[in-house]
């Protein structure tokens, strides 16, 4: 009998195929007493298994396929990251001390606390990372009671296959996409877990938070995935079988006709030269950046160099990861944006940076507010910016910003960390662009007061849409409001945007609305000029922005700025996009 489930698509892509379901193993800790003379013999054996974890993740790590995209690196690095640090290599080995118990009760009590610890933050990014730390505990309890290593489990062929889990690690994921995957489906999971994010990395069609998936769906049952809508069909008929593999084919057809534009200049029908731009989260994704013939970044999202570490990195580290970016794009502008962290972007904060914001974090104490209040690092980072900056074409962002006073702090730091530099002979660009992230609402309505005293701006949609629209980008109970056609949010763009034009400086889009292939017609008509997109959409805002006509688009978008009902505004896209907006 077919049936239809839903979940969160968070990689798009349609995958038929049959089910292969992975297990969740539950492990069963035994917790004994040792004599005195058998702690040291103890230790070395939790040692040895700590070593056997690491040479399991670096051998995971060599068998990544080279054309594989940057993350997978990444995660599996955080996983080695935290094999190095004490919360999970000495504190255990002090319990086994004071406790004389085994290793694997040392561990399971260490881990548990670091759980508690996490559970006790409401946040999704963070619970995504308690589930790293469970995965790392797992492969070292696996070491410890002799199991064998589950990545080599995963060798298997499973070509043709679709994944069912309750939840993956990266490592998993990665394994998987090596054996020839379609696609997975997970029970739990969010749209900011590192899973997803590999997912869409990767290209694999994906689908989480199915919960209860399992019950319905046996091994090889035949179901199709589209990680878009987040829609699993269980045993599908031939005309819906038939249907889901035209949209397979025209899919692959598009695709490869996006390829055929990677060279093309970005210019709409009517000659309105476009700037595409794109954002990156990690040095590595230079790699899907130069695929698709990106020339400049217009997001650099620094915050990700914090992630899955306990201290912040240093000036040094900084550098390394610019001077990889700037040395990738050979001369293309390359916008590094401050540190932006808090709400939904966490660290595992133990210096308690972001303690003070736990009443309500997105309005907390995040972005260039908590800059300003633990200047060490934004000074740190602004040495490493304006250093890197004699290698190639850097400008500095600033999120989160509300008014000009926040501006003018931001300036008299930037002077003093010159003034530093110049003083050690230290070489930079005196003429380092600095520009500000338009996402508070505040700022976009005295948008004509603030252009003149920035050299660029960049509208950031993700937070100028949870801000005007008084919802949580986190919290999926809200999410049915997240609506960027809402004409509050369309005529803060719509006033930016001119004000910007006025005052002659470059505006941008670095938010998600620009790489959502739905509005980029609407957005030139409204004027943008500039867009900042991920890697992965850019070849297919690049063939929209291609063929659209400028001029039959500015009268539709303005009539945008006037509907309140979500169904006309619907529509009206909807002509925007099919007609060329021939009005
Ligand atoms: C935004 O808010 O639109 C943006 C680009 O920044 P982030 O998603 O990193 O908050
Ligand atoms: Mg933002």
């Amino acid at each position: 009998m077919t049936f239809t489930l839903h979940g969160i698509g968070v990689s798009k892509g349609i995958a038929i195929g049959k089910v292969h379901i992975i297990e969740h193993e539950f492990l069963e800790i035994p917790e004994y007493c040792l004599p005195k003379y058998a702690l040291k013999e103890e230790i070395i054996r939790f040692e040895n298994a700590i070593i056997t974890a690491r040479q399991q993740l670096y051998s995971i790590s060599k068998r990544i396929p080279k054309n594989s995209t940057v993350d997978v690196a990444v995660f599996i690095d955080a996983h080695l990251l935290m094999l190095e640090d004490s919360l999970l290599t000495k504190i255990p080995i002090d319990l086994i001390h004071e406790h004389q118990c085994n290793a694997e009760w040392a561990l399971k009590v260490q881990s548990d606390n670091i759980i508690q610890a996490f559970n006790s933050i409401d946040d999704p990014y963070l619970s995504a990372r308690k589930n790293d730390v469970e995965q790392v505990v797992t492969r070292v309890q696996r070491v410890l009671l002799g199991y064998p290593d589950k990545s080599e489990l995963i060798v298997e062929d499973l070509s043709n296959m679709i994944v069912l889990a309750d939840d993956l690690s990266p490592a998993d994921t990665i394994l998987m996409q090596h054996n020839g995957i379609y696609a997975f489906v997970t029970e739990y999971g969010g749209t900011t877990s590192h899973t997803a994010i590999l997912a869409r990395s990767l290209g694999i069609p994906a689908i989480v938070g199915l919960r209860q998936a399992r019950p319905y769906i046996k091994p090889d049952d035949v179901i199709i995935v589209d990680g878009l809508t987040g829609t699993v069909i269980v045993d599908p008929g031939k005309r819906c079988l038939r249907y889901y593999r035209m949209r397979q084919h025209e899919a692959r057809r598009y695709r490869d006709s996006l390829s055929k534009i990677k060279n093309a200049p970005t210019i709409t029908l009517d000659g309105v030269r476009i700037n595409l731009q794109t954002n990156i989260e990690f040095p590595e994704d230079m790699l899907a950046v130069k695929r698709v013939g990106g020339k400049e970044v217009g997001l650099y999202r620094t915050e990700f160099l914090f992630m899955n570490r306990i201290e912040p990195p240093d000036e040094e580290e900084h550098l390394a990861a610019y001077t990889q970016v700037i040395n990738a794009l050979k001369g293309g502008v390359v916008t590094i944006r401050t540190l932006d962290l808090g709400a939904d972007k966490q660290i595992v904060d133990n210096i308690n940076y972001t303690k003070s914001s736990i009443v309500n974090p997105a309005l907390g104490l995040r972005g260039i507010r908590l800059c300003l209040k633990e200047q060490k690092l934004l000074k740190s980072q602004l040495r490493a910016i304006l250093r890197a900056s004699i290698l190639g074409n850097v400008q500095i962002m600033i999120p989160m910003v509300s008014g000009l006073q926040e501006l003018i702090q931001v300036r008299h730091i930037f002077n003093e960390v010159r003034t530093d530099l110049s003083k050690k002979s230290i070489k930079f660009d005196p003429d380092v662009p600095c520009g500000v992230m338009v996402e508070i609402p505040a700022i976009a309505l005295c948008i004509d007061l603030i252009a003149h005293q920035v050299d660029f701006l960049s509208l950031g949609t993700n937070d100028l849409i949870q801000y005007t629209l008084a919802i949580d980008r986190g919290d999926e109970a809200v999410n049915y409001l997240y609506e960027p056609l809402h004409p509050a949010v369309l005529r803060l763009i719509k006033i930016s945007i001119d004000a910007a034009n006025k005052a002659d400086k470059p505006i941008s889009m670095c938010g998600e609305m620009a790489s959502d292939s739905r509005y980029v017609r609407l957005l030139l008509g409204l004027g943008l000029r500039t867009f900042s997109v991920n890697p992965e959409s850019f070849l297919e805002v690049k063939k929209i922005i291609n063929d659209s006509n400028i001029n039959n688009l500015e009268k539709p978008s303005q009539k945008m700025l006037n509907l309140t009902s979500q169904i006309e505004a619907t529509n009206l896209l909807e002509i925007i996009n099919k007609r060329d907006a021939q009005l």
